[in-house]
């Protein structure tokens, strides 16, 4: 028999299944192998190299190629590659690594559990969160509100806390335990630009919401992102995340801000709570915690709710959660040295110096004949396209826009999100120098010009 030679797209097609996207829509498509990385850029198996303005999925916050962390890895992975934390062992990157984070993060979080990822972490706060509820007596807070457009992982839990439509369809999903609320989203708010209307109107929505649910003695958990990444990088007024905070400790209902997207550095500080003073019950993080480098995530929740648990477990054997992988060293080690060249290797303060020429750029943007809103903070930004900017209509779904343009993108040489609604979400890395910040502009203009010149689209 001949050998035959399968070429890899082939065999991606015929048996790998990838993660968020249409199994037919990939075979007919096919895959695209990114083959290496440094700084800003990455290369593909043809050759090209492109500017990479989503930090791979807004994770890859140091940027490509950084030695320090290989060897941080390398090293670890020689001396211990695997410790449990079960039956009472640990290591000490892990250690370390919650120490760091309880340093850094608001000061109401004490206590720090490992994940891999988003989330398993958006999973283990609700189970800690029923579990404490249980622990101290108030047995029927059992429901749990987030907002629409809202994105909090894609586990059988996390996803129905999630509000994306493909993330319900046919998963049986939200729950019955499971309620949203609308984003606070000022391009699209009736209110126009009124940030005071516009978070007087979500807390009065949220207090409707625990109300319909019988009051707060029925009411877990509010869930919500600082910044709403996934679905379509949504910007709230400022105060926002704070009148919510506060709204929930008024009626005794757990708040968590998920910082998957907007922690280490993505918004400007370390966690966007900052911007805030904002000290929530918990907090979910991940990517950019290592930095895409290896998969790590966690939940960090208050002294009040780790003794809750605790006081109630006297007596038990073991309290049943937990992860093979909870605390990897060799994620820890990478976390470790990732939250170093953040703090002391400069990083996280040329993001902020870069910030600015972020938002200028954007705001260059605003009046591209399709450019209907240009928001951000820090290195988190988005552009949506509309058809007409007056009545700020979306595109028809039939032209398939945000394909066109991920590819168009593609071509120029650029890496974006490319949302459903027609936004353009931008996530660089806290690495990018001016040029490059300029560079990524040049060919997302280019990109929309491209578009523009489509004849079905004008
Ligand atoms: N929460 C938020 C806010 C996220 O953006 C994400 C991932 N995009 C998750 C949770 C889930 O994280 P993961 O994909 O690592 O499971």
């Amino acid at each position: 028999m001949l050998k035959r030679n399968r070429s890899l797209l082939d065999i991606d097609r015929d048996h790998l299944i990838h993660p968020v996207t249409s199994f037919h829509g990939h075979e007919a498509r096919g895959a695209t192998f990114l083959e290496s990385g440094k700084g800003m850029w990455v290369k593909d198996r043809d050759g090209n190299e492109l500017l990479d303005a989503f930090a791979g999925l807004w994770c890859v916050n140091v940027g490509y190629g950084q030695e320090s962390i290989v060897e941080a890895a390398a090293e670890q992975m020689r001396r211990l590659p695997y410790a449990t934390g079960y039956f009472h062992f640990g290591s000490e990157p892990a250690v370390k690594l919650a120490e760091r984070l309880v340093q850094l993060a608001p000061s109401s979080l004490t206590r720090v559990f490992f994940t891999l990822g988003g989330s398993d972490a958006v999973d283990s706060a609700v189970r800690y969160i029923t579990h404490y509820w249980n622990a101290v007596g108030k047995p029927t807070k059992k429901h749990y509100i987030a907002l629409e457009r809202g994105y909090h992982g894609s586990s059988s839990t996390g996803a129905g806390l999630t509000a994306l439509a493909n993330f319900h369809r046919l998963f049986d999903l939200p729950r019955p335990w499971q309620h949203h609320i609308p984003s606070p989203y000022p391009y699209r708010s009736d209110l126009g630009d009124d940030a005071a209307a516009i978070i007087a109107r979500s807390v009065a929505q949220f207090q409707a919401k625990v109300d319909e649910l019988g009051g707060p003695d029925n009411v877990a958990a509010f869930f919500c992102e600082p910044i709403q990444g996934s679905g379509g990088v949504i910007v709230p007024p400022k105060g926002w995340l704070k009148a919510m905070r506060d709204a929930c400790r008024d009626l005794d209902i757990l708040f968590l801000a998920d910082e998957v997207i907007t922690g280490f550095g993505r918004t400007g500080p370390l966690f966007a709570c900052e911007q805030e003073e904002v000290e929530p019950d918990l907090m979910t993080v991940a990517k950019g915690l290592t930095a895409g480098y290896a998969p790590m995530g966690a939940v960090l929740m208050s002294e009040e709710i780790y003794q809750g648990i605790a006081e109630a477990a006297k007596g038990a054997d073991v309290i049943g959660h937990g992860f093979t992988y909870s605390g990897h060293p060799v994620s820890a080690a990478v976390g470790l040295e990732v939250i170093r060249l953040y703090t002391e290797g400069g990083i996280l303060a040329n993001g902020q110096a870069r910030a600015e020429d972020f938002a200028a750029e954007l705001e260059s943007l605003a009046d591209h004949p399709l450019v209907g809103d240009v928001r951000g903070r820090g290195l988190l930004g988005a552009i949506e396209l509309v058809a007409d900017k007056q009545q700020k209509s979306r595109f028809d779904p039939s032209l398939k826009l945000p394909d066109r343009l991920f590819k168009q993108g593609y071509a120029n040489g650029v890496i974006f999100r490319a949302f459903g609604d027609n936004i353009i979400g931008l996530a660089p890395a806290l690495c990018c120098n001016a040029a490059e910040m300029a560079l990524i502009f040049q060919r997302i203009r280019k990109t929309l010009d491209d578009l523009l010149d489509a004849p079905d689209v004008r």
